[in-house]
């Protein structure tokens, strides 16, 4: 079938991020030719993309994060949901909906052997993204796999109002937890924690420092700490571990920024003193767990029991100010950008 696109918007790497941090500048949006489907390829239409914060860990040379850094020039890349406009690969029709991972473009030539096909019926396209997508799976592996989770637990959770910090609060609530408390930026975010999101008790990092906060919020100690910051959220939870207990360490986005590695964890006795289990994941090692994981979660939006909470920016000259925002900790719940103004997300 010939390609009915011939050129498509997308974002590049102008530079790489200087001592202050991303900047607007530092990207670009530029038009380039969509190049020739050959066999078992297809062209998509993004729907919508993903802004996460191991993308800010990509723009650097130095290390890689979860995979290659992006490149000077060259497109971002991430999660992304399109729909198929052109097919070289006759199992896969047009019309059909996919998550793929060519996200930052209008449109997308990918793989077959690359692409999930989604059910929008089942749920909208942005909870395919987030509560139904890798930031809802990494909740659901941190808390069921990581965190070892049994019912009764207390469980503390940071950067609790993000994509995976809201899923894992509502999960942990759902699967049992005794006493589940967050810690957030700002007050808007607690009292939204605790009066929307089910948490028992929650904490402004910026106005009251975790090491007052968590006693304060489990004076009984945890048993589970979901750790997505680092830094002084990770030592005042080990502070407060109970005997036996787990801390799954899932991100530190206080520390992607190359001047936020500075703070040494030289606390690690208490976790001796207390037998507790550290254990860092990547959530794309546990995949044996996503089909309990989507038959759960596709249940409860189902039947009530939790909704798709998201931040929807429009359009690809905005998605540059969606990932910086969500750095900044503009977003609630799942970070997206709507590139099809035409569907539901
Ligand atoms: P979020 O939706 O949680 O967005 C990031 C949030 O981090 C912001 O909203 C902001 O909220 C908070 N934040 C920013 N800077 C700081 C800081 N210095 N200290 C404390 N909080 C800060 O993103 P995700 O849910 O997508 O990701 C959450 C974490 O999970 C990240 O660390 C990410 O890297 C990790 N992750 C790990 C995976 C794995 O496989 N291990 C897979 C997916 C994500 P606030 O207003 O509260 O500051």
């Amino acid at each position: 079938m010939s390609d009915p696109v011939a050129t498509t918007r997308l974002v590049t790497l102008l530079r790489r991020p200087g001592p202050e941090g991303p900047r607007p500048d530092d990207f670009e949006v530029v038009e380039r030719p969509v190049p020739p489907l050959t066999g078992g390829q297809l062209l998509l239409r993004n729907i919508a993309m993903s802004v996460d914060p191991s993308m800010r860990g990509r723009l650097e040379v130095t290390e890689k994060h979860y995979t290659t850094n992006f490149e000077i020039g060259a497109p971002l890349d991430g999660s992304a949901i399109g729909e198929v406009i052109a097919t070289e690969a006759p199992e896969v029709a047009v019309g059909t909906v996919v998550r793929h991972r060519l996200g930052w473009r209008e449109h997308a030539v990918v793989d077959a052997s690359t692409v999930t096909a989604i059910d929008t019926h089942a749920a909208p396209v942005g909870a395919w993204l987030g509560i139904l997508g890798q930031t809802g799976f990494t909740a659901w592996v941190g808390l069921e796999r990581i965190g070892e989770m049994h019912d009764g637990d207390t469980v503390f959770i940071s950067a609790a109002a993000g994509a995976v910090g809201s899923a894992a609060g509502r999960f942990a609530k759902l699967l049992g937890a005794g006493l589940v408390v967050g810690s957030a930026g700002g007050a808007a975010k607690v009292a939204q924690l605790v009066d929307e999101l089910g948490y028992d008790d929650a904490c402004d990092y910026r106005a009251e420092s975790p090491a007052t906060a968590v006693p304060r919020m489990a004076p009984d100690g945890l048993d589970v700490y979901f750790d997505n910051v680092g830094g002084p959220h990770l030592v005042a939870a080990l502070h407060n571990m109970r005997i036996r207990g787990r801390v799954a360490l899932c991100g530190m986005i206080s520390q992607y920024a190359p001047d936020g590695r500075g703070q040494d964890i030289n606390h690690l006795i208490e976790a001796v003193l207390r037998r507790v289990t550290i254990r860092g994941f990547i959530v794309r090692d546990h995949e044996d767990m996503r089909p309990e994981f989507e038959r759960t979660v596709a249940g409860w939006l189902r039947d009530g029991s939790i909704e798709a909470l998201q931040t929807v920016t429009d359009g690809i000259d905005h998605a540059v100010d969606a990932f910086l925002d969500m750095l900044r900790g503009g977003n609630v719940g799942k970070a997206i950008v709507r590139l099809d103004t035409a569907y539901r997300v």
